[in-house]
């Protein structure tokens, strides 16, 4: 039974009708603020690849976290830029460090916001890898004391989530032995699971300046071209007892979201990325694509892939457009 009797038209006709029918949902309460803190006072710098994106002192980010959290937006994630960097990623785990001050202060005065901290010793190493180094090899296990021990001084600070981003085997497993050992047992772990090496990381390095020294990435994140290793790392990491798990970059890999989505009964959380933000912001910029609509759309077609939750620099613009 075809056309005449089936006019697909109908159901396009007005906003009401559209409405009514639509199939993927997106609102505020699905995204993630992603932020960069750094020491000081009344820092607020902009990040140069990043427009309207800025490195925050714990002020600023308390004030960020408060503007987010009015727009209807649940959770910020942190990343941190710390004063001095070395070999053992001392800023990563130390009481006072950039994370864990910026957290506590938004616990304290932004009422009901989740603060979910990053957890990978890049940002503070002096060599820029994501682990312990050795020549030029980056050691798996001696860095899992390291990010469990990260992961532990983030909740001490007041961290809702930790969320290890690092990539290295066995991650998961060690941070919530380190967080149960700690008291730490109420803490989710949101494992970015599925983390491919990919250039649209670019305008990231330059925020948490955490370009590798030497070499690259491509010995612990994912090859772009693979989806049935995303399918089984993310298995490991339930298997380790992630509660939650993430993929990243989030546009080109919808695919693997999708798949993801269907293989795994956990939340699943995508991270459109820097590159994405960037692309977006100058084309629209220049005038070549409508940056409110470009913004929803990608949003919405992340969702209707399967992602439950987004971590999206757009996060408070969206909630903006989407009335919050
Ligand atoms: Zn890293």
């Amino acid at each position: 039974m075809g056309f005449p009797a089936q006019r697909p038209r109908r159901l396009r006709r007005t906003g009401a009708i559209r409405s009514l029918v639509r199939e993927t949902g997106l609102s505020a309460g699905d995204l993630i603020y992603p932020m960069f803190v750094c020491p000081g006072k009344r820092v607020r710098q902009e990040i140069g690849s990043m427009p309207g994106q800025f490195n925050l002192s714990a002020d600023e980010a308390v004030a960020e976290a408060q503007e987010a959290r009015s727009l209807g937006v649940p959770a910020v994630i942190l990343f941190g830029i710390p004063p001095s960097k070395d070999a053992k990623a001392s800023g990563a785990y130390d009481p006072h460090g950039v994370v864990q001050e910026a957290t506590a202060a938004i616990k304290k005065d932004v009422e009901g916001v989740l603060v979910i901290a990053d957890v990978c010793l890049c940002e503070y190493t002096d060599h820029g890898h994501c682990g312990v180094v050795q020549g030029e090899e980056i050691l798996n296990d001696p860095t899992l004391d390291l990010l469990a021990k990260t992961a532990v001084s983030q909740a001490r600070a007041g961290a809702d989530i930790v969320a290890p981003s690092d990539m290295m085997d066995g991650r998961v497993a060690a941070i919530r032995k380190g967080l149960d050992a700690a008291g730490f047992d109420q803490v989710p772990i949101l494992s970015y699971a599925a983390k491919y090496a990919s250039a649209f990381y670019g305008p990231f390095r330059e925020a948490a300046q955490s370009t590798p020294k030497f070499g690259d990435r491509r010995s612990h994140q994912m090859d772009p071209a693979n989806v049935r290793e995303a399918l089984k790392a993310v298995r490991l990491d339930i298997e380790e007892g992630a509660d939650m798990v993430m993929v990243k970059p989030a546009l080109p890999y919808l695919d693997v979201i999708h798949r993801v989505r269907q293989a795994v009964d956990v939340p699943v959380a995508a991270y459109h990325v820097s590159g994405e933000y960037a692309m977006l912001v100058a084309a629209a910029k220049n005038g070549w694509i409508d940056r409110d609509r470009a913004v929803l759309e990608s949003l919405v077609a992340i969702r209707r892939a399967g992602a439950d939750l987004i971590v999206t620099y757009f996060a408070k613009e969206a909630a903006h457009l989407l009335g919050g």
